[in-house]
């Protein structure tokens, strides 16, 4: 039996929703929890036992900050890989590993990771700047539309763009990036994998995300999907050979595209806990945030199946607000039987910034949506 693996110092790397959910599962076993993120009033600072001002993108603050703690997890892929790699090379733990987090950081490595792995995914093509991209566009004739994604540092869809003409080039930044085929999206799915280092694995049920089409955000989070059981069994298949062939440690976020045709293609990999699982907080036995703690932590991994159906919605900042958040018929949310509010706490709001979630169960699903998409219209982000 391993002795004293609790005690183990626990340091993650950002301090904002995702890691103060993670710190609620180490404050159950009296993990000792440090955080490292820019801004002391993040959503975690308040919750961990120690909180480092730094920059998670900065050598030197990564690395100090890597030297005081046993293991190192990120909830933002990010940060800086090569503290990551020497912290790794002195002994300390992390997960995922930094070859990893390299990885992901650049969505055309990640595409040819893919493909190298026979993981499905949409067809691509890579360019090393906007220039070289505006030439290839002007040797092709009918190139239209295609989706644009620079290849570093775009997240919540900020660094993607649907490409429909010349003029939508001017929107674009001069970053490296990756063209995309236009998928025709019947369903945009995810699965969370979670693997510890003795090799066990576990799969969460599918989770149907529906995005909301002017901010390509997502606004809400369905447990379970409602597709067919082939649909089911192939997504889960495909995750398992991406989480087998990043060989990770931890938790993963799978996300898919299941076609008119009933395909399904990788988008991509968040090397982390992710917003589609906050339901399983309430809705399955073990949340996404447990099971990640359990997986670097060496445990035996907790049952991922569901308890009841779940929806969870994002609350995010409405447009023309910017200021002292205001939750706007929150009450509304604690009213109902079923529904669990979750606030961040983050100060100021502005459009589209994530501020909270809602979890809905209900032994029915479709009541659990309506009830989801009432309090949706009903609950506002605003500023005061
Ligand atoms: P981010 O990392 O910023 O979340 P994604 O790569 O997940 O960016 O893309 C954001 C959204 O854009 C997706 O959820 C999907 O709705 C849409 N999208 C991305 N790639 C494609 C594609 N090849 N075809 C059609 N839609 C796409």
């Amino acid at each position: 039996m391993k002795t004293n693996f609790l005690k183990k110092k626990l340091g993650i790397l950002g301090g904002g929703q995702l890691g103060k959910m993670l710190i609620n599962v180490a404050r159950k076993w009296s993990i000792q929890t440090y955080i490292l993120d820019p801004n002391p009033d993040c959503p975690a600072s308040k919750c961990c036992d120690l909180f480092f001002n730094g920059d998670f993108n900065s050598y030197e603050d990564v690395y100090n900050f890597g030297k005081k703690v046993d293991i190192i997890t990120i909830e933002i892929e990010h940060v800086n890989v090569k503290a990551l790699y020497r912290l790794e090379d002195e002994g300390v733990a992390v997960y995922p590993s930094p070859s990893n987090i390299e990885l992901i950081q650049n969505k055309g490595v990640q595409k040819d990771f893919f493909k190298k792995n026979n993981i499905p995914t949409s067809n691509y093509k890579r360019f090393d700047n906007k220039k070289n991209l505006s030439k290839h566009i002007s040797r092709i004739e009918s190139s239209y539309p295609f989706i644009w994604k620079s290849e570093t540092m775009g997240y919540d869809g900020k660094g993607v763009k649907l490409i429909k003409s010349l003029s939508d080039l001017d929107e674009i930044n001069e970053n490296s990036c990756v063209t995309e085929e236009v998928v025709d999206i019947k369903h945009e799915l995810a699965v969370l994998v979670a693997r510890n280092n003795s090799g066990e694995s576990k799969s969460f049920p599918v989770l149907e995300m529906e995005f909301n089409q002017k901010s390509n955000q997502v606004e809400y989070v369905i447990l379970p999907s409602r597709i067919s059981k082939k649909i089911n069994l192939k997504s889960l298949k495909i995750a398992d050979l991406v989480s087998k062939s990043l060989n990770h440690i931890g938790l993963i976020a799978v996300e898919l595209f299941c076609t008119h045709n009933d395909d399904i293609l990788v988008n991509e990999i968040a090397p982390r806990v992710h917003n589609s699982g906050h339901l399983t907080i309430e809705s399955c036995i073990t949340s996404q945030f447990e099971q990640h703690i359990r997986a670097i932590y060496d445990l035996p991994l907790g049952s991922a199946n569901q308890i009841l159906p779940g929806v969870m919605v994002n609350l995010v900042g409405e447009n023309n607000h910017n200021g002292e958040a205001f939750y706007h018929n929150i009450d509304k949310a604690f009213d109902l039987d079923g529904v669990f509010p979750h606030l961040y706490g983050k100060k100021i709001t502005k459009p589209n910034r994530k501020m909270g979630h809602i979890t809905i169960i209900d032994e029915k699903l479709e009541k659990a949506i309506s009830k989801a998409r009432v309090l949706k219209n009903k609950i506002k982000i605003i500023s005061t």
